[in-house]
């Protein structure tokens, strides 16, 4: 076992941890505040501006320390005071499965800089994320080339995509296209940039996922899971020590054979109701469940009345644009499936979302208005993303002969190919939803997949309907506004 003091010794504040495609910077560790009468030996001095500084001591920022305090506090203590015992408290808890000190103690507020394929999957992490959005900014920053990539003809394709790629968003952008239009130009590898606030937790138990065949087995994103392994080693090693003993492995390689017979029996999906949205994207109702009377009755539920619309819900199959669901994603109240994509097919099948009529933007951050382009704008705007879609889908297809796998193929096509999603969302979830996104505020093209689900749900649910759009709503359409039960 160490002592905390053999820990102390060897430790270096190190904050950036990286793998050649992705950046995480280790923004903030919680801290302990001292008291003012802290009699645990902090060192405090009253600065010239008359507040109180506090000299942080290496035990406080390893964060340990925080675990074993949060486990303490089941038997009545509360000390940050760390014995020869700690180490062995630490390996206790995470081998017997005692895993909330490792979620409430200790938090990492983490900075990602990654191309935005790799940054997909963790948004489906549990943390709270901050992303840099392509809405209300100009992104002219290089792509990622993949470094797994190495044929050179390979590489002079995706460096001449990257070019023609860059050029278009430009000369959209040119055009007076929004910049939440223009982006669909971009290729599935521009770098993103995001704050995520995650537990230890659950940093852990993304690490001790393995085996996973499903998605990603091509491409370098796994990496990542090798960056939080770093940082956690660095910043909790008593906590990767005692993982490390006992990953908690959650090893799916199970998975395959479970899909490969579940298939060969084809599975049933009958839907309630069927919705085309965006020309070739889709909104399937597959189930609506719950008793509404039941969950009207439980507003007497504390202390948040709504808690009793969690007691029904419904399940979508959703076809939508990528740039869609990046925004749908982040609504974490809900389940979501996303299928292994065929990309192949989605080439083959020329799935990709071209906007009849493209939109202007006018005004500040925080304050943008949309205009409708003239029908000789939008059309020029059309055949210059339908000009760049064809050669992307050529030199897709040059890609997979050159034998690139399917994945990393994929993340040369534009951003704006049509993926299929299964979500699963309960009542109270989607009140939220549908005032943030059937609203002025969002995405013309996310609007539209709400308003569709809106119209289903007020039809399987219309006294939740009734009350949701009386007292509850605080979007800014009509269609909601006015909503009467028929
Ligand atoms: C117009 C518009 C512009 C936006 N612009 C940006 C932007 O520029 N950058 C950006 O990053 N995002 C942006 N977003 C996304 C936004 O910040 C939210 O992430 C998104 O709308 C989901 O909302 P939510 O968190 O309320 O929903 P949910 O995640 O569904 O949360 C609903 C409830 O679930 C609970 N919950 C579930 N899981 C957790 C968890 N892990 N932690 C905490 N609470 C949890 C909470 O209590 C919460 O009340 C934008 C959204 C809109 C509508």
């Amino acid at each position: 076992m160490d002592s905390l003091k053999d820990l102390e010794a060897g430790f270096r504040l190190i904050r950036s941890f990286e793998r050649g495609h992705t950046k995480i910077e280790v923004d903030g560790v919680f801290v302990r505040i001292p008291e003012d009468d802290d009699s645990e030996g902090w060192e405090i001095t009253k600065g010239e501006d008359g507040h109180r500084y506090a000299k942080i001591r290496v035990e406080d920022l390893l964060q340990d320390p925080a675990t074993i305090r949060s486990a303490r506090v089941s038997t009545g203590r509360d000390t940050i005071a760390v014995n020869e015992k700690a180490q062995a408290l630490v390996n206790y808890l995470w081998k017997g499965a005692h895993v909330t000190p490792f979620e409430g103690g200790v938090m990492f507020r983490l900075k990602i800089t990654t191309p935005i394929a790799y940054a997909q999957p963790l948004f489906r992490l549990f943390g709270s994320h901050n992303e840099l959005s392509g809405r209300y900014t100009d992104n002219t920053e290089r792509y990622y080339l993949p470094e797994k990539i190495r044929d050179t003809q390979a590489r002079d394709i995706l460096i001449q995509s990257e070019n023609s790629a860059q050029i278009k968003y430009k000369e959209l952008l040119e055009m007076g296209v929004a910049n939440e239009m223009a982006r669909f130009a971009h290729l599935y590898r521009f770098y993103t940039r995001f704050f995520m606030t995650i537990s230890l937790r659950h940093m852990l138990e993304f690490v001790g996922i393995s085996g996973l065949s499903t998605r990603h087995s091509e491409t370098e994103f796994w990496d990542i899971q090798e960056i939080f392994g770093d940082i956690i080693r660095h910043w909790t090693p008593w906590a990767f020590k005692a993982f490390e003993a006992k990953p908690h492995q959650f090893n799916y390689l199970f998975v395959g054979d479970v899909l490969k017979e579940a298939r060969e029996h084809g599975t049933e999906m009958p839907h309630l109701w069927s919705e085309s949205v965006l020309d070739i994207g889709r909104i399937k109702l597959l189930n609506a469940f719950g008793n509404e009377g039941l969950m009207i009755e439980r507003l007497d539920d504390f202390p948040n009345p709504l808690h009793g619309f969690g007691h029904g819900g419904m399940t979508f199959y959703i076809k939508m644009p990528i740039f869609v669901f990046r925004q749908w994603v982040r609504h974490r109240y809900g389940v979501f499936s996303e299928p292994t994509i065929n990309y192949d097919r989605i080439v083959e099948k020329d799935e990709f979302y071209i906007p009849e009529v493209f939109r202007k933007q006018i005004g500040r951050v925080g304050n943008y208005t949309y205009v409708d382009m003239t029908i000789e704008e939008s059309a020029r705007a059309r055949k210059m993303l339908r000009e760049h879609i064809n050669e992307a889908e050529a030199n897709y297809r040059k890609l997979r002969n050159l034998n690139i796998p399917v994945e990393m193929a994929a993340m040369n096509l534009p951003y704006c190919f049509f993926i299929p999603v299964y979500w699963t969302v309960n009542l109270e979830s989607l009140m939220n939803f549908f005032s943030l996104r059937v609203d002025g505020h969002a995405q013309a093209e996310i609007r539209k997949y709400a308003e569709i689900i809106w119209k289903m749900c007020s039809a399987e649910f219309p006294r939740y309907a009734r009350i949701f759009s009386h007292y509850v709503y605080f979007g800014d359409q009509t269609i909601i506004k006015n909503f009467r039960p028929e």
